[in-house]
């Protein structure tokens, strides 16, 4: 295996999934949807043995409205991080059909799959106060449907959780936990 992992974001549109990544490459967040010109972020994953990892995150542009994603986009894909958000109505439930596209493209044995529930700094998104589309007991089952033994509870916004994902996914990729 190269030494540099490939990481792709997947879930529905306006989830967070640029803000994420922004937000764990640049530790910046800003309000609306950023346009961003290049094919991948780089990262280094800090381990804890004291090594380190480089990671190249793939975002998508837009495209995940219509699931038109390329092929290139998927394949050789190291890990793949589904999100979904508490203000995105059916964003849980499209988290299956991404992740089986991503299975269709990717050796389902070697690719770390992560969940992420962003976007909860949102007033009442943890507290299950029926404000938004999406609620806490959503996710739970649906990561419990797929599998899931973990839910990443992120903002983008704050930061907060950011660093917890990004921290295990590097001693994921590595095979530490
Ligand atoms: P993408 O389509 O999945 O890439 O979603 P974006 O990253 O473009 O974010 C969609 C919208 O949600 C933008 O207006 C962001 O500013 C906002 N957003 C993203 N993450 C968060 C978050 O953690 N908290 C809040 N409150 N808003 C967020
Ligand atoms: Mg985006």
């Amino acid at each position: 295996m190269s030494s540099i992992r490939k990481v792709i974001l997947v879930g529905d549109t306006k989830v967070g999934k640029t803000a994420i990544t922004v937000r764990s490459v640049h530790n910046s967040f800003v309000e609306g949807a950023p346009t961003i010109g290049v094919d991948f972020f780089r990262k280094t994953l800090l381990l804890k043995t004291g090594r380190s990892l480089q990671a190249r995150i793939y975002d998508t542009s837009g495209q995940e409205r219509f699931k038109s994603l390329s092929r290139s986009f998927f394949q050789g894909s190291d890990c793949c991080i589904a999100v979904a958000s508490f203000d995105v109505d059916s964003s849980v439930h499209k988290l299956e059909s991404w992740i089986e596209l991503v299975k269709e493209h990717c050796d389902e044995e070697e690719t770390v799959f992560l969940l992420v529930m962003n976007k909860i700094d949102l007033p009442g998104a943890l507290d299950d106060s029926g404000m938004y589309p999406v609620s806490k007991a959503d996710i739970e089952a649906a990561a419990s449907k797929l599998g899931f033994s973990k839910v990443y509870y992120t903002s983008a916004k704050t930061g907060e959780g950011i660093n917890e994902l990004f921290s295990d996914m590097g001693e994921k990729l590595v095979g530490a936990a």
